[in-house]
């Protein structure tokens, strides 16, 4: 019997281990879940986790150890979820029955050969608009399988349920899984709209929202611990309470590159923000923590579905996936009028 062991590290690399499964178990089974918990946990449309074997847990490379991860629990929890505590970075449950760990699949070092296949998407009716299993039916030509439990109910989507439907369309309320980081964000001010500060950051074809992209570069993979990020741009005169150093609550911040700053919930690991001090006054927030009728926020983002941010890195991590969500993303937006290109300033 032969053993392979890979390795897994943050982006920080304060969490970095291995894990040794047999080789016949390869590739291992992902699925991809758009539950609310896991959208809110990470700050994603959706998260991918492979259930490993039983008994295989992480094996610490030292300095590196438990006591650098934070670990989350809530009421409805059937594992603890584990992010790093310096970058913010998931790597995982550690399930309260079975004592087994589900993994994140986007924290290991080498690309996906034939290590994960993402087979199911879980949880796609948590939201009205199935978030990215309408965009990701498909890889490698196989369908993916959709799987929804009927054990919970999760479809809280909109926090604002039955309140004025005039006030959800002017405010849009931003809160990670734990309810630490709350905010909320406005739609363009005719006074930002008729400024020189606006330009590229709307367009003439609506000017009542925001832009988005889908985010699939080393960095925000390692830093959140998902296979993808999304991501609205938003100035910061828009978000109240104004989040003048971008810590709001519970947040922590984490230095990812040189002038580059990100947020994250302490407490719960969402990820909430990323700025960077070439373009002051903006901040991109992360589209998992939103609570609007959708994961896409289609009432509230223009999504540049015609290019993927950072695809060669996506690409190179794991090609089919990455080939699957362009050519995806792009007919989903083809579908619904969404630009196909701009370029941020
Ligand atoms: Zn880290
Ligand atoms: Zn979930
Ligand atoms: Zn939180």
């Amino acid at each position: 019997m032969s053993l392979r062991t890979l390795t897994a590290a943050c982006h920080c690399k304060s969490i970095n281990f291995t894990i040794t499964i047999l080789a016949e178990l390869f590739p291992l089974k992902v699925h991809i879940c758009h539950c609310s918990v896991c959208r809110r946990t990470h700050g994603t449309p959706c998260i991918f986790h492979a259930p490993l074997p039983d008994g295989v847990a992480p094996q610490f490379i030292v300095p590196s150890n438990m006591s650098m991860l934070t670990s989350y629990n809530h009421a409805e929890s059937m594992g603890t979820r584990h992010f790093c505590s310096t970058c913010g970075c998931h790597v995982g449950d550690l399930g309260h029955d079975d004592g087994n760990w589900v993994i994140s699949t986007a924290i290991f070092t080498e690309p996906n050969h034939n290590l994960w296949e993402m087979r199911s998407h879980t949880f796609t009716k948590s939201s009205s608009d199935g978030g990215l299993s309408a965009i990701l039916s498909h890889i490698d030509g196989r369908q993916l399988d959709v799987f929804n439990p009927d054990l919970l109910t999760d479809n809280n989507n909109s926090e604002h349920g039955q309140k004025d439907a005039e006030a959800e369309s002017k405010k849009l309320l931003a809160k990670c899984h734990c309810g630490g980081v709350s905010f909320s964000i406005s739609r363009p001010r005719p006074d930002f709209i008729a400024s020189p500060r606006s330009k590229g950051w709307i367009l003439p074809q609506d000017p009542n929202k925001w832009l988005a992209v889908l985010d699939i570069c080393d960095d925000c993979r390692l830093v959140d611990g998902s296979n993808v990020i999304a991501w609205m741009f938003v100035p910061t005169d828009h978000i109240s309470p104004h989040p003048g150093d971008l810590i709001i609550g519970s947040s922590k911040s984490y230095k990812s590159s040189e002038g580059v700053l990100r947020t994250f919930c302490g407490t719960c690991g969402a990820t909430v923000f990323y700025s960077c001090a070439d373009r002051p006054g903006i901040v991109d927030v992360a589209v998992g923590i939103l609570r609007a009728e959708g994961v896409m926020v289609e009432d509230w983002a223009l999504w540049r579905t015609g290019r993927m941010t950072s695809a060669a890195d996506g690409l190179k991590y794991d090609p089919a996936f990455g080939k699957a969500l362009i050519e995806g993303f792009k007919l989903w937006g083809e579908q619904r009028g969404m630009p196909e290109d701009f370029i941020l300033p």
